[in-house]
């Protein structure tokens, strides 16, 4: 795990193929295994470990950093790995939670990746991004927004 900053905020970057262990995940409260290592696998997105602090409640979420591309991300990796990477390198790099969304029309389950608000500053990075709101099972449009249908 590499500490990175965007937004003067410090999150750990999870290497593509690292397996998270039990010491890792300690007080994680929004970790959901199944949509974590999914986006573990998808070109587009890299995990992030976020510590947070809220009133007495401290420790760490399990997000990630969701690309409309991805192709550079290869080249982010290596750089990361040599601590060479700058805060501008992850300006396309929208923060998202992994979930698992219910459309209420089909009630069909799907993992997304919907956008994070609350830990960096979204708006540009919201502006520049494609998302949808459109169920991928039967089309409605009152779906969770999110950036990736990952199962
Ligand atoms: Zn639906």
């Amino acid at each position: 795990m590499h500490p990175i900053t965007i937004d003067g905020t410090t999150l750990y970057y999870i290497d593509k193929n690292y397996v998270l262990t039990e010491s890792d995940l300690k007080d994680v409260p929004n970790y959901y295994k199944e949509g974590y290592e999914t986006a573990a696998h998808n070109p587009r997105i890299r995990r992030v470990l976020c510590p947070y602090k809220i009133r007495a409640s401290e420790g760490k979420l399990a997000l990630c950093l969701h690309w409309n591309d991805g192709s550079e991300l290869p080249a982010l990796d290596k750089l990361i790995a040599n601590n060479a990477a700058k805060e501008t390198d992850f300006d396309d790099a929208l923060l998202c939670e992994t979930v698992n969304a219910t459309c209420l029309k089909c009630g069909k389950d799907n993992i997304v990746t919907t956008p994070f608000v609350g830990l960096l500053s979204q708006a540009k990075r919201l502006r520049s991004h494609s998302t949808s709101s459109i169920c991928p099972n039967c089309g409605d449009s009152r779906y969770a927004a999110h950036t990736e249908v990952l199962k």
